[in-house]
């Protein structure tokens, strides 16, 4: 049986042993909005063939979908968890104050 890790600490995954899965979507939103080409739509147009024409088309694919999976024990999973509820509080936490004392 192949052995597996955690994905974020490397730490051996016992068989049988508590093993989580985050299984991640990233796509482009599309918000209903068109926005008008700014300039000649002829120059846009072959910009954009250019564009597409250097980049290869898997790269292509992954900037409007990807989706993988990453298997964490159960330490790396709590602290993945968090981080992504509260990204912008960074790895050390700083308890919130309560704002409304302001006013
Ligand atoms: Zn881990």
């Amino acid at each position: 049986m192949k052995e597996r890790e955690c994905w974020r600490c490397g730490k051996r995954l016992s068989p049988g042993g508590l093993v989580y899965v985050a299984h991640i979507r990233v796509f482009a939103d599309f918000d209903g909005v068109l926005l008008e080409p700014e300039g000649e739509m002829d120059h846009q147009l072959k910009r954009l063939i250019d564009q597409m024409e250097n980049t290869n088309p898997e790269e292509l694919e992954k900037e409007v979908y990807e989706e993988y999976s990453l298997l964490l024990c159960k330490s790396c999973r709590d602290r993945f968890v968090d981080e992504t509820q509260h990204p912008w509080e960074g790895p050390f936490r700083v308890p919130k104050g309560n704002g409304d004392l302001l006013h």
